[in-house]
């Protein structure tokens, strides 16, 4: 369906190597996209590698630790030089330290506000250029349920993705003239390496998510497939500056 063809296109992904990442990736490679997928630990990113080549697209890993300006710009850079272009960029690397307000340090502060919401300006800034030259680009930027809500034990989790909305419309309202469309996803609860730490430190985690949630799961990374595709694609072209919430309707319930 022409409607949602990617065949041609070039993505990016940031922390594509595993859990909500991997899944959007397979999103857009099931639509024909080819995926760079990026991120630190490498050995995670065969496996990955391994499913979306199986998938019959080309995909490649790329290194990088998106806390640094300069990564981030060699990032786009490299897909360039490999693939030739760059049409859809997804923000999605992330991390949590979980701690109340009064106890987090410096470090921790800026190490999930880089990694969360700096990473993610830094490459959209990288990739404006080749987007804006093509005429043409698609910027998916990961927020969360703490987008929405507070949260004790998550000030600097939900201050970056809190960010992560803002920024998205005050790009979205860039960058709409060069027909870049940015928007925002905003999980619920994923079953992923972040969460899996999350449920082995909050005792009745699990259950309390899987109660709250109208659709009585916890989401899995291929449920954050057909979003990607979307949004990735021709079908989204007249929607911009959206943060749309992926979560079973656990932002709606009581
Ligand atoms: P994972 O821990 O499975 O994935 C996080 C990814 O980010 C990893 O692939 C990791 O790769 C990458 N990453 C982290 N830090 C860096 C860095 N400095 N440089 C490059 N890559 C980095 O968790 P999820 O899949 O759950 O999280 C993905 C996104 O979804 C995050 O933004 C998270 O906040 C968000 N989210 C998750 C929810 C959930 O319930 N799971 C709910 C709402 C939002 P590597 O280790 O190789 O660096």
């Amino acid at each position: 369906m022409k409607l949602f063809d990617l065949s041609g296109k070039v993505a990016l992904v940031t922390g594509g190597n595993g859990g909500i990442g991997l899944g959007m990736a397979q999103g857009m490679a099931a639509c024909g996209a080819a995926v760079v997928i990026a991120g630190r630990n490498e050995e995670k990113a065969q496996s990955a590698l391994e499913s979306l080549l199986a998938m019959r697209v080309r995909s490649v890993f790329m290194r990088a630790d998106v806390t640094r300006k300069a990564e981030c710009e060699a990032l786009v850079a490299n897909t360039l030089a490999e693939f030739g272009r760059l049409d859809i960029l997804i923000n999605n690397a992330g991390t949590a330290i979980r701690k109340m307000p009064q106890d987090y340090t410096e470090e921790e502060w800026r190490t999930v506000l880089d990694t969360n919401l700096t990473s993610a300006f830094f490459c959209s800034q990288a990739a404006y250029a080749p987007m804006q030259r093509q005429g043409a680009g698609k910027m998916i930027n990961i927020g969360s349920m703490m987008s929405l809500f507070g949260a004790p034990y998550a000030t600097p989790y939900a201050s970056s993705k809190g960010g992560i909305v803002q920024m998205t419309r005050a790009l979205a309202t860039a960058w709409a003239k060069d027909n870049v469309q940015v928007n925002a996803v905003l999980p619920g609860w994923i079953d992923t390496d972040l969460t899996k730490r999350a449920r082995e430190q909050v005792p009745g985690l699990h259950q309390r998510v899987q109660d709250r949630t109208p659709a009585g799961r916890w989401g899995i990374p291929s449920d954050l497939a057909g979003i990607a595709a979307f949004l990735a694609s021709p079908a989204s072209d007249f929607v911009t500056g959206t943060a749309i919430p992926v979560d079973g309707g656990f932002s709606i319930a009581t």
